[in-house]
């Protein structure tokens, strides 16, 4: 065994990193303070997006957006090719996922889901659930004419794409063309904030309805209060103690302790990509015109490389998945598999999915494997990581 161990990912966390987040315990505000407002303004800052409410993880945003933007017994389409978060959110609502095959990159594809959305006699498709696969960002304006045409919403899943670019040079998470997207703090992901994720969006309503139910449905603003006599005195001030609750909401609110970590890393998003960039280079550069061995997709500075995929032609290498990533592991190199289609889950397969039609998806299945990236790989271990694929395949 060597004498250390090189994950598929990791997070970057250094002094100033630690600094902040002593700080922030030694300020007077451990939650709900100052330095979440601080966090939230940076990521619009960052994003461009006009509004950003911090939560407890990308579920949870997924989970607040997906309360705002549907009604029990929608669906929506997205990917069988993501995390299972993405159409959990949508099950958490009460509206149903339809699977669509996913495209080249591994994204779901647009034009299917047209295809889907013109046969829509029922109306009952309300949004489309785009994921930012790896870290690349889909067509923009495909999902801009989709939301237009169809007057549906759409939703982007960035946890995998804070700091990629679309390609008129605009960032991820700005929600220019959607209706909000979710970004995670996890940290496997670009940056982290220990756990934590984010809702950003230009539309007012989802922003005050998502600060809300981030804080089980309680409403602070005495302009709005329904319940007169419980606010009010008789001179028609308010009771100084008096909030009220108006929906079911929950407690998905995200530390200053969490904040300050999150926002001392946002000051470092771009040193990262790039870093994560160069790395694929390297890679897609290595297994350019390689037997058995190709990158999901070419080389692409906009993507923000969360993941480094690759399409592995197992059968013909001869040598089965399970074989490999257990040679890797004996050298030291840990890899993954991004993803397992969710719709071939026990639990959806009870909900009557998994016989799809998903031909690219099944093919991708059986073919990809992660390999590590992270802005702390090193360009020696990269060599060694990339010799001992070749090794093994040839
Ligand atoms: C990680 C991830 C999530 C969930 O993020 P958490 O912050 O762990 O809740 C959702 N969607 C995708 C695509 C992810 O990769």
């Amino acid at each position: 065994m060597p004498d250390k161990f090189i994950n598929y990912g990791k997070q970057t966390i250094e002094q100033d990193d630690i600094d902040a987040v002593v700080e922030a315990l030694k300020s007077d505000w451990l939650t709900s303070g100052p330095g979440v407002q601080d966090f939230e303004k940076k990521i619009s800052d960052y994003t461009g997006a006009g509004y950003t409410i911090a939560v407890s993880s990308a579920t949870a945003a997924l989970h607040l957006a997906s309360l705002c933007l549907l009604a029990k017994n929608d669906q929506v389409l997205t990917t069988a090719n993501s995390f299972l978060a993405t159409s959990n959110s949508i099950l958490y609502a009460g509206a149903y996922p339809l699977f669509i095959d996913i495209d080249k990159y591994g994204n779901i594809d647009l034009d299917l889901a047209e295809d889907y959305l013109k046969k829509d006699h029922s109306s009952k498709i309300r949004a489309i659930y785009a994921v930012h696969f790896s870290g690349k960002t889909p067509d923009y304006q495909k999902l801009e004419y989709l939301r237009k045409k169809y007057g549906i919403y759409i939703l982007e899943d960035c946890a995998h794409s804070l700091g990629a670019m679309y390609r008129n040079g605009t960032k991820a998470g700005s929600s220019y063309y959607s209706d909000c997207s979710v970004l995670s703090f996890h940290p496997v992901k670009n940056i982290t904030s220990g756990e934590g994720g984010a809702i950003t969006t230009n539309n007012p309503d989802i922003y005050h309805r998502c600060l809300q139910l981030r804080n089980h449905g309680i409403n602070r603003n005495s302009e709005s209060f329904l319940n007169f006599e419980m606010a009010f005195n008789e001179d028609n001030t308010v009771k100084p103690w008096y909030y009220e609750m108006t929906e079911l909401g929950y407690n998905y609110r995200i530390t200053d302790i969490q904040s300050a970590l999150g926002k001392s890393q946002l000051n470092k998003i771009d040193r990262f990509i790039i870093k994560r960039r160069e790395i694929a280079e390297i890679y897609g550069i290595a297994f350019q015109n390689k037997k058995f061995i190709q990158a999901l997709y070419p080389f692409d500075k906009f993507s923000a490389y969360h993941l480094f995929v690759v399409l592995i032609d197992f059968l013909g290498a001869g040598i089965s998945r399970t074989e490999f990533m257990n040679n890797l592991k004996a050298y030291g190199i840990g890899t993954q598999v991004h993803y397992i289609p969710i719709n071939k889950q026990p639990y959806y397969q009870k909900l009557g999915y998994g016989q799809e039609y998903l031909p690219n998806t099944r093919d991708y299945y059986l073919r990809c494997l992660s390999l590590p990236i992270y802005p702390e790989l090193s360009s020696e271990d990269l060599q060694y990581i990339i010799n001992k694929i070749d090794g093994i395949l040839s």
